[in-house]
């Protein structure tokens, strides 16, 4: 099985009739488009180092969905997967995502969920974005390097795992 077969198993198939994209997404130079069926399951902002370093910023925003509510439309041969435990460019889950084309980030894959980034998503102009992608928690904020003035809660770490700062 090549890694676009298992990548492609993983998740809502083209042919798939009964899946309706609720919302698209797609990278900066559009090679790479993807769908969504559902709503989050779940929505963060991750504070930790790998994060702001890859991404280039002081946090992440995500969007949890499980894999089979995604479909990937365009550009699954241009997509690059990053295991930043083992610093390899393979597809060992947990990686990272992104467009080979503009090296726009696109999401984490997890073993069962995909963690979009919801800059990527259209949400018209201005974006109205939806109340379920709104961040719902912090995580890693003990590592942040900006304060966040919100009520939202701030864990030191993983989520219902370490400590409410
Ligand atoms: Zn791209
Ligand atoms: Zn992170």
């Amino acid at each position: 099985m090549t890694v676009q077969h298992a990548f492609e198993a993983a998740f809502a198939s083209i042919g798939d009739k009964a899946f309706t994209a609720k919302y698209r997404a797609s990278c900066h130079c559009q090679a790479v488009q993807y769908g969504v069926s559902a709503e989050p399951v779940d929505a963060k902002i991750c504070h930790c180092p790998v994060c702001q370093t890859l991404h280039g910023a002081p946090m992440q925003w995500a969007a949890i969905f499980h894999k089979r509510h995604v479909r990937i439309t365009r550009g699954l041969d241009q997509l690059r997967f990053y295991n930043s435990e083992l610093q390899r460019h393979e597809r060992i889950l947990p990686c990272k995502v992104s467009c080979a084309g503009c090296g726009t980030l696109i999401a984490d894959e997890g073993r069962k969920m995909w963690l979009a980034f919801p800059s990527l998503f259209d949400f018209g102009r201005p974006p109205q974005v939806p109340a379920s992608f709104k961040p719902r928690c912090h995580i890693f904020y003990g590592m942040r390097v900006m304060d966040m003035a919100d009520e939202l809660p701030k864990w030191s770490g993983h989520k219902n795992k370490s400590d409410l700062l």
